[in-house]
């Protein structure tokens, strides 16, 4: 199946005419891991174009984790390359990467699709083609649902793995959800309880997604924290992470519960600073994804209420960034 990458500017000249529109003399340059390697390039077009250049050379995993130190260090704007906003700021200027697919390639979720009325979201690299997915579906007989943009997700269909409101929006009793991976299709599971279907585009593999796996490791991880006495509330100091009422909030639940604020979440971090068990107010992805890396079980804020007693395993939740 052939795929073309390209970003939305297709071009360098594009990129350097929005940063004289905008007045800019020097920029950062942000990538996230799977684009850095743009990164001198970019830099060394612009430098000839007459900017002054400064890239973050620190890990970025989303338009969350904005560089402002290079803007308190004197660059008129940051480029952010990769993602779409999730907050708006006149001082960065966001430059989302698109990833091509035949949309033919939808074909091969039909099969998983019998009801007629299907919600469709996809991840902030195929947004673009979400017109053209909606046009495959309704030629083959479907009525389409598509949430529309808002909040941290502002693109059409658009979800993120700490927000599900486009395909809860949509209303509808399958959501097709198209992208890699399967976080956030079980994640969609969770926030939508509506049947699932994910289709990885790139590879042509179709599949109903069940949350059950989740569920059960999660309940493990709860039980693993019950005996905990020292409860470490981590506070993100990210942009786009910081949940500082939320962690407040959670911290007055237990004596036990600090809020502890940092940077980066890493089991190194966690191992040193020694508590029992953590509470994740961050990127929810951590806790769900990573727990394996973890020296101590890290609960979501939901699931430390449920260890707390002021939520019902019933009412089980995934967590998401309002
Ligand atoms: Fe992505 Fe996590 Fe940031 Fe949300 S908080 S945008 S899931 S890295």
């Amino acid at each position: 199946m052939s795929t073309t990458r390209c970003t939305s500017l297709n071009a360098t000249s594009d990129l350097i005419t929005q940063l004289r529109s905008r007045g800019a003399k020097k920029v950062a340059l942000q990538f996230p891991a799977g684009l850095k390697r743009q990164a001198a390039e970019t830099a060394a077009a612009l430098k000839a174009a007459g900017f002054a250049v400064v890239v973050s050379g620190d890990p970025c995993y989303g338009a969350c984790d904005l560089a402002l130190d290079c803007l308190s260090n004197g660059a008129d704007l940051l480029v952010h390359f990769g993602h779409a906003p999730v907050d708006t700021r006149d001082d960065v200027l966001f430059i989302p990467w698109a990833v091509d697919f035949d949309t033919a390639v939808l074909e091969k979720a039909l099969p998983f699709v019998p009801e007629k009325t299907v919600g469709l979201v996809t991840t902030v690299q195929h947004a673009h083609l979400v017109p053209a997915m909606e046009a495959f579906l309704s030629s083959k007989g479907y009525e389409v649902r598509v949430g529309e943009g808002s909040g941290r997700t502002p693109l059409r269909g658009q979800v993120l793995g700490c927000s599900f409101a486009a395909a809860k929006s949509a209303g509808a009793p399958v959501i097709l959800f198209v992208g890699t991976g399967v976080f956030h299709p079980i994640g969609i599971a969770l926030a939508t309880k509506a049947r699932v279907v994910a289709l990885d585009p790139l590879t042509g593999i179709a599949q109903e997604v069940s949350a059950d796996t989740l569920l059960r490791r999660r309940f493990a991880v709860i039980e693993k924290a019950r005996n905990a006495k020292t409860i470490g509330i981590l506070l993100s100091t990210k942009s786009g992470q910081a949940r500082k009422a939320l962690a407040e909030r959670l911290a007055a639940l237990s004596p036990g519960a600090v809020i502890v604020a940092l940077r980066e979440v890493s089991p190194d971090e966690l191992l040193n600073l020694g508590f029992d068990c953590y509470v994740n107010t961050a990127c929810p992805r951590l806790a769900y994804d990573d727990q394996i890396r973890f020296p101590k079980p890290v609960l979501s804020p939901e699931e430390f209420e449920i260890l707390c007693g002021k939520r019902s395993w019933d009412d089980y939740a995934i967590d998401e960034i309002a």
